[in-house]
């Protein structure tokens, strides 16, 4: 699939009590099955970069369930970069997204999360990892302007005719990328500043306890969407923000005339440790 011809699809209302004019997804899910979703737009340029700097290595954080180091592993693995994941905690037992990043390469680095806290701190790799001084750094998550860049490409796969865009957010590279992107496309850009164009709102109630966490409602709403919709949510990002979404369409929040475009970020490799409550995975 092409990167900037994943398709939108409209999807069967699973939730009632609601009018809207639009509810469609963007299947960024479909792009590919582990450099998936919003993982091959950030990571685009700064796989590039790193093969041009000469880097002997890419080198990357995450914790244990990250798409993100996941996504990383596989792609530096096609392009034959030698990858590197400092791993935030210890796991004498690795969690299956670490045991497909070790799969395909990726040496694993484990710190402590206190320590963990301080990898964007200057001096950081040279005191703690001094033979990967000279690897390629990229953010968690993807976080920089690389990862921006890449994210806003989504932007241009983004009709005109919708009046919200719903993405889930980590780090909100995404996010970021996604207005970016569309900012530059509007036909307002040139008398606008960035500062100016803030009609973005951050929806922070729906983390089900936290990152990596869910609830028994949580898998359900993933088990009823699939049975509707036959698409697959994952638990960390996606289904979490289906939830928040249903609750905004029930609770009145959006217009009849308006027209909302959810983005299926993708990250179902993150399912694995869910997997025997899936319909889907049995
Ligand atoms: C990583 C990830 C996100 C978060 O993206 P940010 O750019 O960090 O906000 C959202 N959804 C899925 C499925 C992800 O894997």
């Amino acid at each position: 699939m092409d990167e900037l011809s994943v398709p939108i699809q409209s999807l069967q209302p699973v939730w009632h009590n609601y009018r809207v004019t639009a509810l469609d997804i963007l299947r960024l899910d479909m792009l590919h099955p582990i450099i998936s979703g919003n993982k091959w737009y950030k990571l685009k340029y700064n796989l590039q970069a790193a093969l041009n700097s000469g880097s002997p290595a890419l080198l990357t954080f995450g914790g244990g369930y990250s798409n993100h180091l996941a996504a990383t592993a596989y792609a530096c693995h096609l392009h034959q970069l030698p990858a590197v994941g400092i791993v935030r905690g210890n796991y004498p037992v690795l969690t299956p997204t670490l045991l497909q990043c070790r799969q395909w390469g990726m040496e694993l680095r484990f710190v402590s999360s206190t320590d963990y806290q301080r990898k964007n701190e200057p001096g950081f790799i040279a005191h703690y990892f001094p033979d990967l001084e000279a690897a390629f750094m990229v953010p968690e998550g993807g976080d920089n302007e690389l990862g921006r860049r890449g994210a806003s490409l989504i932007a241009q796969m983004i009709p005109s005719k919708y009046s919200h865009i719903v993405v889930s957010c980590g780090t909100g590279t995404t996010l970021a990328g996604i207005r970016q992107g569309k900012y530059l496309a509007s036909s307002v850009a040139a008398s606008l500043t960035p500062e100016q164009n803030t009609n973005w709102t951050l929806h922070d109630d729906w983390h089900f306890g936290g990152f990596g966490k869910h609830t028994p409602e949580l898998i359900q709403l993933m088990n009823n969407f699939f049975t509707v919709n036959g698409i697959e949510l994952d638990v960390v990002y996606t289904a979490k923000m289906m939830a928040g979404l249903s609750h905004l369409l029930q609770s009145g929040y959006f217009r009849p005339s308006d027209r909302i475009l959810c983005i299926h970020t993708g990250g179902l490799q993150g399912n694995a440790s869910v997997a025997n409550q899936l319909i889907w995975q049995q």
